[in-house]
């Protein structure tokens, strides 16, 4: 049995993605700035895909930029808000202490720019307090950027409340949304946010393929120069088979979210019921302000690494939180973020579940995670001191 559990990192490719995608591989290749007829018909998908987005999360298809995906995004959602305060002596950002690295890696390069960030806390339960927003905000603020849900332990923002708090005090709020849409309900305007990162293979839809809302009257930055495409703010020729693709998943999504999002969580809680019993372990993230498909734990006495390899052994496809700090020895800044102690972050495991999951799968991942971790606390000297120290 082979079980993909890592949907937080990717996900598979739909049938309807794929199949939406087959005649721009094929036969409609044009490419959409030709005058001809077989541009003019690529214009027309590319066009058609742009309002099919526009309108699933309340946008005019004018404030959608297509990009390379989510971190593309993120990048230029930011430095458009960074340098349009700069021109107004404007040089302070608000951001969280777990956002995405694209979001930190952003704002660090910003910094050494003459930025200067504030990371706001997101206590234990992994959300941000709105209050905290607003007490950040000065008038040199130009810029709040907070993720919609946290990537790896899911935890939901309350983000109209902090779009409603930066509307009134005049500053541009962005949200990484890659987590979100597709998964739970997702609208602009509901969420009083200006600008809004999106990634289509986090919901089904091909990889290397996103867009960035950006709310009418903000001009956009590029970061890219050369040609005419997205309105002058994104040159290159249109990857039209990926937009397309990416429409057609969304369209999806979004359309069976509530029934998908049913389905997800019950397998989600089978593993919650499953796991939470396993001995100094605990679930990291608020319960109820939740993805539906993410949890994440942590087992003290052992290293995460060891657990997913084993479990790698066992068909089962999991994370140790992103995949960006997979495979280096950091302990995740997300779990650090909201307090877990770093040797208890050494030993995390982030499952992620997605409708083309089973119950059967979750047995079984519920009958594998308790037996590996057992092993590998009777192989761990960590877990031996922490037994003895329990004793004394
Ligand atoms: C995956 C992810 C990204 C990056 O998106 P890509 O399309 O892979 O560049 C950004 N933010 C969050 C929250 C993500 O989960």
């Amino acid at each position: 049995m082979l079980v993909y559990a890592d949907n937080a990192a990717t996900t598979k490719l739909s049938e309807k993605s794929l199949d939406a995608m087959m005649p721009l591989l094929k036969e409609d290749y044009g490419n959409p700035s030709s005058l001809h007829t077989v541009g003019q018909k690529a214009k027309e998908y590319l066009e058609e895909a742009r309002e099919t987005v526009a309108n699933l999360i309340g946008a005019k298809p004018r404030e959608i930029y297509f990009t390379s995906g989510g971190s593309e995004a993120d990048n230029q959602a930011i430095r458009t808000a960074a340098y349009l305060g700069a021109k107004k002596g404007k040089k302070h950002i608000i951001s969280s202490k777990f956002e995405h690295h694209a979001v930190l890696h952003t704002l660090n390069a910003l910094e050494k720019e003459g930025f200067t960030v504030t990371l706001l806390d997101v206590y234990s339960n992994g959300i941000v307090k709105p209050e905290d927003v607003e007490n950040a905000i000065t008038d040199e603020t130009c810029l709040v950027t907070i993720m919609t849900a946290n990537n790896e332990i899911g935890t939901i923002q309350p983000i109209a409340e902090i779009g409603k708090i930066c509307k009134d005090k005049g500053v541009i709020f962005h949200t990484d949304a890659v987590q979100a849409v597709g998964h739970i309900p997702v609208n602009v305007n509901d969420m009083n946010v200006d600008m809004l990162s999106v990634s289509a293979h986090k919901f089904h839809g091909p990889k290397g393929i996103g867009f960035l809302y950006v709310k009418t009257g903000i001009p956009v930055r590029n970061l890219i120069e050369g040609g005419a495409q997205e309105r002058g703010k994104r040159a290159g020729t249109e990857n039209t088979a990926a937009i397309v693709g990416m429409a057609a998943a969304m369209k999806d999504a979004v359309e069976n979210l509530d029934e998908t999002a049913k389905k997800v969580s019950a397998m989600r809680d089978r593993l919650i019921d499953g796991l939470k019993g396993i001995e100094r372990s605990r679930i990291n993230g608020d319960l109820e302000n939740r993805l539906p498909g993410t949890l994440n734990m942590c087992f003290e006495g052992i290293e995460g690494e060891s657990l997913l390899l084993l479990l790698d052994a066992r068909g089962i496809c999991a994370s140790s939180g992103s995949a960006c700090t997979s495979g280096s020895l950091d302990p995740s800044h997300v779990l650090l973020s909201i307090g877990v102690p770093v040797e208890i972050a050494h030993g995390s495991l982030r499952l992620s579940i997605s409708e083309y999951n089973t119950m059967e799968e979750m047995e079984h991942i519920v009958k594998s995670v308790p037996e590996v971790v057992s092993y590998l606390r009777s192989i761990s000297p960590v877990w031996e001191k922490i037994m003895k120290e329990n004793n004394n």
